[in-house]
């Protein structure tokens, strides 16, 4: 297995995993860049956005209320965080396995890129 996101999902490679179901995975960032940085992915490999069908949709709807509930749990929501996907190279994706960034605990930069 290659995808170091399945690896961890397989409890292969270990991670600070914060919540876990059937289908969603959520770890702290290996290098955060702000005081709260938690990866939520499907624990299904999905390389991109740009491979999400219909399929998905609910799962993908489950996962944004997973962040708005890790937010409030990490005490982020009353002041604000980001949450974001990188996609393809230009979008500066690393690594091939859909996943959104939970940001916050600082302001952060008002440039998105
Ligand atoms: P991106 O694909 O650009 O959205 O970023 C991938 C993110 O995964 C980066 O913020 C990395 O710091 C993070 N990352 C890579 N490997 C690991 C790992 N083994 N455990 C936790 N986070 C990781
Ligand atoms: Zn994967």
């Amino acid at each position: 297995m290659e995808c170091i996101f399945c690896r961890i999902i397989a409890g292969e490679v270990p991670a600070d995993i914060v919540y876990q179901d059937s289908e969603l995975l959520a770890f702290r960032d290996i290098h955060p860049q702000a005081p709260t940085h938690i990866l939520i992915m499907p624990k299904g490999h999905i390389a991109s956005l740009t491979e999400l069908t219909r399929k998905e949709q609910a799962l993908m709807g489950r996962l944004i209320l997973l962040a708005k509930e890790l937010a409030e749990k990490e005490g982020v929501a009353a002041k604000g965080y980001r949450l974001s996907v990188s996609c393809g190279a230009d979008g500066g994706q690393l690594v091939p396995h859909v996943h959104f960034h939970l940001l916050g605990g600082r302001k952060l930069d008002d440039q998105l890129g």
